[in-house]
């Protein structure tokens, strides 16, 4: 069976009340970090989904009055006439590549804060909201009545700025779910008590949006399969829900409960299509379309979800993210271009941090208006020849991009395999997936004729300078220092018996110390709490010291952090927190609080220090001296080895590097969107 033929019934058409989708590909709301701060930021990454093939391109979640605002985390709002002019940019670079555009209409409720507008949060009852000391105001008739008002007023404020699907949002803990909960809802009239009751405001929401743009607009229900958990909202009390609603909206979006701990899981903790069984379970409830997400990149797996009758269209966030381009390469047959999520939700942590959203495999992502970059085209360059040292992922990158530019490439990398740090990672336990970013850059570069790989290739400031490129980039990585020196420590451990300290680049190599090992983590990302998993399942008696208030700390930006902490504790680590490594004699560490320098000792074999990273520059410095080299210079650093990072910034420096090679000035020249003072 030819391509085409084999995935066609991914690219069938579907009607979705009064509009049609042109393909399965529905790219469901996802944050973005854009919303209405950076609408020309929004606008163009959006359109770019359209380009890519996706039939059906969302809104992140967008407020719907000021009532429910997020801040700092920056939404999505349709407050208001100036908001309905910057959506209208969003719809019209969606429709301008043949797809519909559709929005995600929220209320936060009692969740937010209202940082900005410093309204009274709104809540089924008072409740405190995700952080602060400060409670929601307990809605009555009136304010019931007056947010049905604002609702239909937001919606018929999408339509204006023409969006094809406006979405009814009772689930994920906001306003509307808040009603459905049998715990919060403790109200005795008609929207409290009996389930019937509880589902009324959601009722009357979706029958009024129905009633108001339902002629021209399709409504859809973003809705979990199974249930808010039983002390909300029981899975059978879920289906009965759908069962009462079946038929009302024009289109389903099944999510699952557990937003952090599945739906947008890790491919840590999940793998692809989780969520398939649930939904299956109650897409049988409605014949309605359904849409629901899985992680999904494998154009197989989508057929199966389709031809079983699991879901009637493909919805992604993330492989939407890592390529805009999934649905058109899926249709032309060039399946091994396809740039995989690797399930990291760097995306996601971003977001949380109230930036624009970036993607560990697709460094064009955010850029696509300021830079006016594009997944899948990079102008031409000027020609010559270039050497890159180092194929990790930022000399990966850089390699085929240069590589597609036009330049004659040569990547040297030391190692007998590519991949540097990705290759290494990616075989620690649930960190697979991430070798795809190693993947898809040597499937690229294997197709390039002027790119030459050469392994084994340990690079001197000699062998550099007789290769004679006109280029040469440096991407030699970086070292797990061994000294202690991070965060917690500004100057060297002294005295540390070296032969039982090991660092992650040991762990990686191979070594597996036993018997009582400590492991301190001062980065607080994903190495200690891999590592220290790793050791217990092998055997050691772990402690896992950290500086931080929980272990890995940072992993609360990309969801992870709950899904760590309980995976150590339940293989059977002790976790100390707010607590320093501060000596070792090789038979005991010393352990300081944070907070009262009180110190105590702990029995240990070997020490697994993760404090921080050396950039290996010796090669760069031998060649450029100490001297900053200027932008556009001959001999430049990308990645670990000029700013240990992600794995996504080393990407995105190897891209940027790449893209703006005999570019001049490209560097800064670049547009800020935001609001500017008319004069
Ligand atoms: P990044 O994340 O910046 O790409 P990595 O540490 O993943 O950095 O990759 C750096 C790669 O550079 C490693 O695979 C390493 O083997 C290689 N490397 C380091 N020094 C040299 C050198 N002198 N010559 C060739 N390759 C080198
Ligand atoms: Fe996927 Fe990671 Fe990119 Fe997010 S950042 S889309 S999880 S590869």
């Amino acid at each position: 069976m030819s391509v085409a033929s084999r995935y066609q019934i991914l690219f069938e058409p579907v009607r979705l009340g009064p509009v049609t989708t042109r393909n399965r590909f529905y790219q469901v709301p996802h944050c973005t970090g854009m919303g209405f701060t950076l609408p020309h930021t929004l606008a163009a990454m959006r359109g770019m989904k359209a380009q890519g093939g996706w039939g059906v391109v969302c809104t992140e979640y967008c407020s719907l009055h000021p009532t429910s605002d997020d801040q700092p985390y920056p939404y999505a709002s349709l407050w208001d006439e100036g908001d309905v002019a910057n959506l209208t940019a969003m719809t019209e670079s969606v429709h301008a590549h043949g797809a519909l555009a559709g929005v995600e209409l929220w209320h936060g409720g009692s969740y937010v804060a209202n940082l900005g507008s410093r309204l009274p949060t709104l809540g089924v009852r008072s409740m405190p909201g995700r952080d602060g000391p400060v409670q929601s105001q307990r809605m009555d008739r009136r304010d019931i009545r007056a947010f049905r008002r604002w609702h239909l007023a937001a919606a018929r404020r999408a339509r204006a700025a023409g969006f094809d699907i406006i979405y009814v949002y009772p689930t994920h803990g906001y306003l509307l779910w808040e009603f459905l909960s049998r715990s919060l809802n403790d109200r005795s009239d008609e929207y409290g008590g009996s389930l019937e009751n509880r589902l009324r405001l959601t009722r009357e929401i979706l029958e009024e949006t129905r009633e108001a743009v339902g002629d021209r607009c399709a409504v859809a229900v973003r809705f979990s399969a199974d249930g808010h958990g039983e002390a909300h909202l029981s899975r059978t009390e879920a289906h009965d829900v759908v069962g009462q609603l079946a038929e009302l909206p024009d289109l389903w979006d099944f999510v699952v409960g557990d937003y952090y701990g599945e739906e947008m899981a890790t491919s840590r903790f999940v793998q692809e299509g989780a969520l398939e069984e649930r939904v299956a379970r109650i897409k049988r409830l409605t014949t309605k379309p359904v849409v629901s997400v899985g992680r999904f990149t494998s154009p197989d797996t989508m057929v199966r979800q389709v031809r079983s009758g699991v879901l009637d269209l493909i919805g992604a966030a993330r492989p939407s993210i890592a390529d805009p381009f999934l649905p058109e390469k899926i249709r032309t047959g060039q399946l091994e271009q396809i740039r995989e999520c690797i399930g990291c939700n760097v995306c996601y942590a971003y977001n949380y941090r109230g930036s624009a959203l970036r993607c560990t495999q697709n460094p064009t992502m955010g850029e696509e208006w300021r830079r006016g970059w594009h997944p899948e085209e990079v102008p031409a360059g000027r020609g010559g020849t270039v050497l890159v040292v180092g194929a990790g992922p930022a000399g990966l990158e850089a390699a085929h991009i240069l590589g597609k530019r036009g330049y004659t490439v040569s990547l040297a990398e030391a190692a007998e395999e590519p991949g540097g740090r990705v290759a290494l990672e990616s075989r620690l336990p649930g960190l697979a997936e991430w070798a795809r970013v190693r993947d898809y850059r040597l499937t690229q570069l294997r197709a390039l004729e002027n790119v030459s790989l050469y392994l084994g290739s340990r690079l001197t400031a000699a062998d550099v300078r007789e290769f004679g490129a006109d280029h040469v980039f440096i991407a030699t990585g970086a070292r797990w220092r061994r000294n202690g020196l991070g965060r917690s420590h500004v100057s060297a451990l002294e005295g540390l018996p070296q032969n039982q300290v090991l660092t992650p680049d040991d762990i990686l190599a191979g070594a597996r110390p036993a018997g009582a090992v400590v492991i301190f983590d001062d980065d607080h990302y994903y190495m200690g709490p891999v590592i220290a998993r790793l050791l217990a399942v092998g055997g050691a008696r772990v402690t896992y010291v950290t500086s931080a208030g929980v272990a890995g700390e940072w992993s609360h930006y990309t969801g992870e952090q709950d899904a760590v902490q309980r995976q150590l504790l339940e293989s059977g680590v002790e976790i100390l927190v707010s607590t320093t490594v501060v000596a070792f004699d090789g038979a005991a560490v010393a352990l300081e609080c944070v907070f009262t320098g009180t110190r105590r000792t702990r029995a240990a074999d070997a020490l697994v220090l993760i404090t921080s990273r050396e950039p290996q520059d010796e090669l760069y410095r031998a060649l450029v001296g100490e001297t900053e080299a200027p932008d556009g210079m001959r001999i430049r650093r990308i990645g670990d080895c000029l700013q240990p990072a992600l794995i996504a910034h080393a990407v995105y420096a190897g891209y940027k590097a790449a893209r703006e090679l005999d570019e001049a000035g490209a560097a800064v020249a670049v547009p800020r969107d935001r609001a500017q003072i008319r004069r």
